[in-house]
Formats: structure tokens, C-alpha cells, sequence
């Protein structure tokens, strides 16, 4: 009997996609690890599984407590739906401009969402705040408490990685792996790979694809945090040193431009038939810069985080894209005339 043991157990353990086109345009092996395959549709599956077990073996979860974040994305998902799948509550505090979509698919995945005045990190009604302080005061009112996930600054996130992401990547390639690279979003990702892979073997280049508006790729270029531009990425793009990113070892930053990018969503569609979101995009843009900087004869991976198809409104809608000045392939436009 092969079976996995509920929603947890059938997390991770992803395919590793060789990209086929790429791979023979560059004369390097790039593979994508297929996270959009995680129960939840995502990456963040393994990070909200983490910071959960982690609650539950210290013993701040309790059965029938609740699980505080605030988040609009995929994290929220992976935390609602792992805590349906454990018997938990999951409340999300969000700004209010966050599109009907994404609220709805928080909801259908089991969310309590709480929505608040979109204001910047520096004012204490801020969303992420107002979750931290919320929490405290579940925790003291609910009869079985709560928690707060915080999953920028709670290493359990990257611990999740170092233990499954990494030694998956280390194990599907038989230990020929010569470099990693992604985006950072909390950092959870990039530095529990990185630590995994560069534990066994020092000389993998760990690479940073970091979006425009971002702050990251100046940091580990030249040590100063600063960010300029913009991207219609989600998920993605750090202002600050996380404590998820603290002590991570990046060898090959790269700053990459939605213009760079987006056409390559549509490409490993077009191409490969793989409807990924923008992130992916920005993931394999890394990619295809560390195969140019290697040269040929490398075998490089990176992860597509999550599909397409949650994107609906922004990433496939014509207007969208016109309106931001990226290029508009044909079939989606024949689409919507
Ligand atoms: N891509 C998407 C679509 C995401 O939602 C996230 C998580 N915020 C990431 C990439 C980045 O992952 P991490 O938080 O591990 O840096």
C-alpha cells in the first residue's frame, strides 16, 4: 500500500520537472521543483504544515485553538486548510484592497477573515500587526487559545525547508546538484534549501532572483538595503532581513524585471504546458541568468511555486498586462475578442 496520511502527509515529496526548452537552449539542465502540486496549490503548504507542527510539539496549540496570520496569499491557504485537516480555526486579518478573489479563495479554504485599513508596516493598524495583537487576545479569550503563525520571522518556516525542500532536491538528483536559486518572500524557502544542500555539499551556487521593488539584490550586492520599481509578482519581494533569512548564504544575486519574466510564464505554458503563477516566472528568469553565468554543462534548480490559475484577474487578464506595459501573447487575447 502506497497512502499518505490525510491532508499533512500528502504534502511535499514533489516531481522535479526538467524544462525542456530551456534546458536545450542553455545546454543546462534546469528542473523545477513542482510545488504547485502541494495539496494546497502551493509552496506555502510546507512552511504553514512546519510552523503548525512546531506549535503543536511545544504545546502553544492546543486541540481546537486557533491559528492567526496575516496574509492574503498562499500561506493563509495552507494554514486554513492544514487547520481544518487537524482541527484548528484559522483567522486572517487582511488590508482591505485585496481583490474579491483572494478573499474568496481564503474563505472556500476555511479562513475567519478579519479585514482592516490598508496602511503602511510603520503604522500599529497595519495587518500584520493588528494579527500579532489580535492572537493575544484570542489567546487570552478562546477557551483553547491561539496563536500567531508570523511566518517571516518564525523559523520553523525555513526549518520545514531545510528538512523536506532540500534533502528532496539532494535526493531526486543523487546529490548532482550545482546550484539552487529563487525569490524570497518570507526567505523560508532560499535559505532552508540553501542550508540543506550547502551542508552536503559547499560548492552549490545558491542564487537570489529578487522582483523589482524588492530590496534584497542590493543588500547581498552591495550591503545596503534598497528597493526601485515594481512588480505584478505576488507572494514575493522583501524590504527587510527576515529572521528566516538571517545567516543565509547567497553566492549570485540577480535582480530580475517583470518584463523578464512574464514572457517566460507564458512560455513554459506555451511550451511545456505548465500554468504556473508570476513568481515561477521570476524563479526560472533566475534560473536561466545562473545557467548564462555558469556557462553550459550545469544542472540547476529552482521552484514553481504555485499555478497560474489563482491569477486569473491580473497575470491572464489582457487589460492587465497591457495597462502595465508586458507583453500580451496572442491566445490570451483571441480569448477575451
Ligand atoms: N511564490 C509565491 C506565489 C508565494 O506565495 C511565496 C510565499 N510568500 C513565495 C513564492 C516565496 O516563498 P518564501 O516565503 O518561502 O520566501
Amino acid at each position: 500500500m502506497d497512502v499518505c496520511d490525510g491532508f499533512v502527509g500528502a504534502i511535499g515529496n514533489t516531481p522535479l520537472i526538467r524544462l525542456r526548452k530551456l534546458s536545450e537552449e542553455t545546454g543546462c539542465e534546469i528542473l523545477g521543483k513542482a510545488e504547485f502540486l502541494n495539496p494546497g496549490g502551493s509552496v506555502k503548504d510546507r512552511a504553514a504544515w512546519a510552523i503548525i507542527k512546531d506549535a503543536e510539539e511545544r504545546g502553544t496549540l492546543r486541540p481546537g485553538g486557533i491559528i492567526v496570520e496575516g496574509t492574503a496569499g498562499n500561506t493563509g491557504i495552507g494554514l486554513a486548510l492544514v487547520a481544518r485537516a487537524r482541527g484548528y480555526r484559522t483567522v486572517i486579518v487582511i488590508p482591505n484592497t485585496q481583490s474579491q478573489e483572494k478573499k474568496d479563495i481564503l474563505r472556500i479554504s476555511g479562513a475567519e477573515l478579519r479585514e482592516v485599513p490598508a496602511v503602511p508596516y510603520r503604522d500599529p493598524e497595519n495587518y500584520v500587526h493588528v494579527s500579532e495583537r489580535l492572537a493575544k487576545e484570542l489567546d487570552e479569550s478562546e477557551p483553547n487559545g491561539a496563536i500567531w503563525a508570523q511566518q517571516f520571522d518564525n523559523v520553523a518556516n525555513r526549518r520545514g525547508h531545510y528538512e523536506t525542500t532540500g534533502p528532496e532536491i539532494w535526493a531526486q538528483t543523487d546529490g548532482k546538484v550545482d546550484a539552487f536559486v529563487c525569490a524570497v518572500g518570507t526567505g523560508g524557502t532560499l535559505a532552508g534549501v540553501s542550508m540543506a544542500l550547502k551542508e552536503r555539499n559547499k560548492n552549490v551556487v545558491i542564487g537570489l532572483a529578487d522582483p523589482m521593488g524588492a530590496a534584497l539584490f542590493h543588500y547581498y550586492r552591495h550591503g545596503e538595503l534598497k528597493a526601485e520599481g515594481s512588480s505584478i509578482s505576488e507572494g514575493i519581494g522583501q524590504g527587510r532581513i527576515t529572521a528566516n533569512l538571517e545567516g543565509a548564504e547567497i553566492d549570485e544575486p540577480f535582480q530580475i524585471s517583470d518584463k523578464e519574466a512574464i514572457p517566460i510564464v507564458f512560455d513554459l505554458l506555451e511550451n511545456e504546458g505548465l500554468c504556473l503563477g508570476a513568481s515561477s516566472g521570476i524563479n526560472v528568469a533566475g534560473a536561466l541568468r545562473l545557467a548564462r553565468t555558469l556557462g553550459p554543462g550545469h544542472r540547476i534548480v529552482t521552484i514553481l511555486c504555485d499555478g497560474g490559475l489563482r491569477y486569473q484577474s491580473r497575470l491572464f487578464n489582457p487589460a492587465f498586462l497591457r495597462e502595465k506595459g508586458l507583453p500580451v501573447p496572442d491566445w490570451l487575447s483571441w480569448r477575451t475578442q
